[in-house]
């Protein structure tokens, strides 16, 4: 074996570079770096060749004295370390080795004129050997230029990818860079085209954070992302979280920064998936931007060659921070964990009460497509029309005739009637995907919506009670009942004294059916005490008409046929307002095929 011998300052600073410079990309990264540890507000960075034959980056910083050029770009040599002792490192740089190691394998220029200098001072280093520092052209700030990268290492050269890929790893660095500083403007060129341009952003520090982060990661994921901001013994954790849906198949799209520098760390990795759980599926990987700030004494981040990684002096801490301040954030924004879809479902859910197809002849808003179907639905609407909305009891209802196409009844807006849930819940199937009704809900609707159309038409068809009913109120609610019975009259309620404490009914609302008189009377009486003198006509009839309609509505728990379920469909779809119940709920929402392959992280 060879004697022990000190390798020449040439091939260290090669075997450094070899670790510090790993590609072009990384070459941005220390240059961007210095740039912002100079202070500098703009900073624009050159590609050519995908970084093979030129790497630019310019900035309007402190600059550097001529006297310091030569030592810039010695090894172990740096301007950033106040502390000997490595622990509390505030810059981004404090190793001194990037423009050695640079200086060493590409012909490398820096340009540079601090503030207040009259002219501009440049250095140029050939594979390690420099030129003196003499005047030059050039603004406030630095330039530094390496061309030829790699030149004087042929093995390293081999290896680099192609120069898309290069391009993308540079774009990637100055993206991260950017999300840290949103104070400072950024730019990329690639071959002299602008691929990237980041303005300062005005406002507070949290204003430019989420203004960068949306110009970075663009708008649809900044607007719906839900903000963390917690602190935890010191250490304070900020940022945006994706939605669980926006979940992708890698963690590409999680940017992590610890004291604003950008980390690939595991522990962080590992504490952000953690924090969402089964909200999901075991393949995806949320999206995220979130920044660290942790007194610099407690991290170290001198252990790996570029500082993508950072060791924690108290990484329980941070752990515990992140995933009870993400797990947090995500409950209050309604994302629950669970172990089935039905949670996440609902989040995707449409409820935008728009009536469907309404004022045009059924199926209109679908298209046109389904206009000649209205007659042949209008058939089916028969055990609805027929009883006035109210439903016989099943044995009456019968199966029905056949129903028409099932594809035809899909182009309606509420397609078509699949089948029943929890005997209320009505699933059809769309064109565009499916529609989930409450039948309670929509039924009160329609009942109500006829009442008010009945009500303007001169008066609510009666039904005369075979043994007028007696229902015993307090006696302030029948004084209250009888005040208005002029009102309840023309809504088809006919009700008379019986006594101090009851009221007699001989007649209710056809379309009511058969409705539970006693209750319906006292809930009216309850409804009175609240309208009472303090609305306008109108309005209080429409009030009572929504109690009554209440009462005549298809309830929950009563089975329909599927001739049934589709009718009411129809008559939703003709009837305004019929996305709302009487109480302002929906009566359906709508889940599009686009939100079910998101749902099942198709998409
Ligand atoms: P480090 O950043 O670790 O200090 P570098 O080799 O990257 O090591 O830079 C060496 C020194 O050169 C820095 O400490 C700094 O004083 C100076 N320097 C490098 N780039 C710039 C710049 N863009 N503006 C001002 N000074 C710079
Ligand atoms: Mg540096």
């Amino acid at each position: 074996m060879p004697a022990i011998r000190s390798l020449p300052p040439g091939v260290v600073n090669r075997i450094a570079a070899g670790e510090v410079i790993e590609r072009p990309a990384a070459a941005i990264k220390e240059l961007v770096e210095n740039a912002i540890d100079a202070g500098a507000r703009r900073i624009a960075v050159e590609l050519g060749g995908g970084g093979r034959a030129l790497i630019a980056v310019t900035d309007d910083g402190i600059g550097m004295a001529p006297g310091e050029l030569g030592l810039a770009i010695e090894r172990h040599a740096t301007s950033k370390l106040a502390d000997d002792d490595l622990i509390r490192i505030t810059m981004l740089g404090f190793r001194g080795e990037a423009l050695a190691a640079l200086a060493e394998v590409s012909r490398l220029r820096i340009v540079s004129r601090p503030q207040g200098q009259a002219s501009a001072f440049a250095l140029a280093v050939e594979a390690g050997r420099a030129t003196p520092a003499a005047p030059a052209a050039g603004a406030y700030g630095t330039r530094v230029e390496v061309r030829d990268l790699f030149f004087a290492t042929p093995a390293r050269l081999k290896f680099l990818k192609s120069e898309r890929a290069e391009q993308l790893a540079a774009r990637e660095v100055v993206e991260r860079l950017a999300m840290a500083y949103p104070a400072v403007a950024f730019s990329l060129h690639l071959d002299g085209r602008r691929a990237l341009a980041f303005e300062a952003s005005a406002g507070d520090l949290f204003d430019q954070a989420r203004e960068r982060l949306r110009q970075v990661m663009g708008r649809a994921f900044a607007d719906d992302a839900p903000v963390v901001d917690a602190e935890r013994a010191g250490v304070r954790l900020f940022g945006l979280i994706g939605l669980p849906e926006a979940g992708r198949n890698s963690a590409r799209f999680q940017h992590l920064f610890v004291n604003r520098r950008p980390v690939q760390d595991r522990l962080l990795r590992g504490s952000l998936r953690a924090a969402y759980g089964d909200l999901l599926p075991r393949d995806r990987q949320p999206m995220a931007a979130l920044f660290l700030d942790v007194p610099p004494e407690e991290v170290d981040v001198n252990v790996h060659p570029t500082k993508a990684e950072v060791r924690f002096r108290a990484p329980g801490v941070v752990r515990g921070l992140m995933i009870g301040a993400i797990r947090q954030r995500l409950g209050a924004a309604g994302c629950r964990p669970s172990s089935t879809l039905g949670e996440a479902a609902l989040g995707a859910f449409r409820t935008d009460g728009a009536p469907v197809g309404y004022g045009t002849s059924g199926g209109g808003a679908s298209g046109g497509a389904a206009g000649g179907l209205a007659e042949t639905a209008l058939a089916y609407q028969a055990p609805l029309v027929e009883d006035r909305f109210a439903l016989g009891p099943p044995a009456a209802r019968g199966a029905g005739p056949a129903l028409p196409d099932d594809t035809a009844l899909q182009r309606y807006p509420l397609g078509a009637a699949r089948t029943q849930l929890h005997d209320n819940y009505i699933v059809a199937q769309t064109e565009a995907g499916l529609v989930l009704i409450d039948q309670h809900a929509a039924h009160e609707r329609l009942v109500y919506e006829r009442m008010k159309a009945d009500l303007a038409a001169g008066g609510v068809p009666r039904q005369g009670l075979l043994l007028p009913e007696v229902v015993e109120l307090d006696p302030a609610h029948v004084e209250r009942l009888l005040g208005r019975r002029e009102e309840l009259a023309g809504l088809g309620l006919a009700i008379e004294a019986f006594g101090e404490d009851a009221v007699l009914v001989r007649e209710v609302p056809a379309l009511l059916g058969n409705p539970d008189v006693a209750e319906l009377v006292r809930d009216l009486a309850e409804d009175l005490g609240e309208i009472d003198q303090v609305c306008r006509l109108k309005e209080a009839l429409e009030r009572v008409c929504a109690t009554l309609a209440c009462h005549g509505s298809v309830r929950a728990g009563r089975r329909l046929t599927l001739a049934e379920m589709n009718a009411l469909l129809r008559q939703m779809e003709a009837t305004p307002n019929s996305g709302q119940c009487n109480h302002g709920r929906p009566t359906y929402v709508t889940l599009s095929r686009l939100d079910i392959e998101r749902l099942f992280a198709r998409r």
